[in-house]
């Protein structure tokens, strides 16, 4: 498998989670007025997750089609890499869970994984079955490294959705794990299914990482947190950790990306082509723009 998933919210279809996939543009969420007892229109605040602002910064088109087009969701397609990671991620969901008692062991994880296996997006029945023998493999590896290791971490929560409000819009993403340490450090895990390998400068320039600190240090004020990331294919880790200085200024950089997203004119925002056009399930539509032209190998 030689792309990367994460686990916050990988699904079988891109946009990869229900996070990534909220429409937020045009909200309103039906609540009831308490004086009156009758149903009323409440704007919905935007939401930016750190998908949706990746893919900002990848492509504003890409972001259109998206989040902000509806047109754009026929030429969706599945993605093998999506329903790997989401099905390794659901397994180690539940190993880690201490309310789930199903999942404790090698073998249950391995017959977790074959029950919640997702096959969407393989171009062939022999290679949906050498992904899951990967797949196996690495719960296997896994399971066995975390078993033989001594226990120094509670974990309090498995995929675990947070948010924080940022004035314009909430901030939200979703956590693999975060553990406790023993000298109270509060660690985010981050599974990554397709890495084997992973150096703390990978982790301190991961986009998601940040935004994950910048929502655990809004619940856990003046706690100590630190990320980490987890390269399943290898076992390979790495962590690093936001000084309360560098929080603040990566909090102020979402905060001037979250509202050049909010004020886009994204009816108006027109297809330029670059290398990542080449995998982008828009390309179609794109193409379809009269100036529009594929770049070369060069661009
Ligand atoms: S085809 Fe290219 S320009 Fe169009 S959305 Fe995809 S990456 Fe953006």
């Amino acid at each position: 498998m030689k792309n990367s998933t994460t686990c916050t919210a990988q699904g079988p279809v891109g946009p990869p989670s229900p996070i990534a996939g909220e429409p937020w543009l045009h909200i309103t969420l039906l609540v009831s007025a308490p004086l009156s007892g009758k149903t009323r229109l409440v704007p919905h605040k935007p939401t930016l997750s750190p998908t949706k602002i990746s893919t900002y910064l990848a492509c504003a088109v890409k972001y259109k089609w998206t989040y902000a087009d509806n047109r754009g969701k026929w030429y969706l397609r599945t993605k093998s890499y999506y329903s790997f990671g989401s099905s390794l991620h659901a397994v180690l969901q539940r190993f880690h869970d201490s309310g789930d008692q199903g999942v404790t062991t090698t073998g249950q994880a391995l017959a977790a994984l074959e029950e919640t296996w997702i096959q969407a997006g393989y171009v062939s029945q022999d290679e949906m079955l050498q992904a899951m023998s990967e797949g196996k493999a690495i719960i296997e590896n896994y399971t066995e490294t975390f078993k033989a290791q001594a226990v120094t971490a509670n974990t309090l929560w498995v995929e675990k959705t947070l948010t924080a409000d940022l004035g314009p819009f909430t901030l939200i993403g979703r956590v693999d794990r975060l553990d406790e340490r023993e000298d109270g450090t509060l660690e985010i895990v981050d599974y990554k299914s397709g890495r084997s390998s992973v150096t703390p400068e990978d982790v301190a320039n991961d986009l998601a990482m940040g935004v994950y600190q910048i929502l655990v240090r809004e619940q856990f004020p003046g706690r100590k947190v630190v990320a980490t990331i987890f390269a399943l294919q290898t076992g390979e880790k790495a962590t690093s950790s936001f000084s309360d200085e560098e929080a603040a200024s990566f909090r102020s950089d979402l905060l001037v990306i979250g509202n050049e997203v909010l004020n886009r004119d994204f009816e108006n925002v027109e297809p330029t082509g670059k290398w990542l056009c080449r995998d982008c399930d828009f390309l179609p539509l794109c193409s379809r723009h009269p100036e529009f032209e594929l770049a070369n190998e060069t661009n």
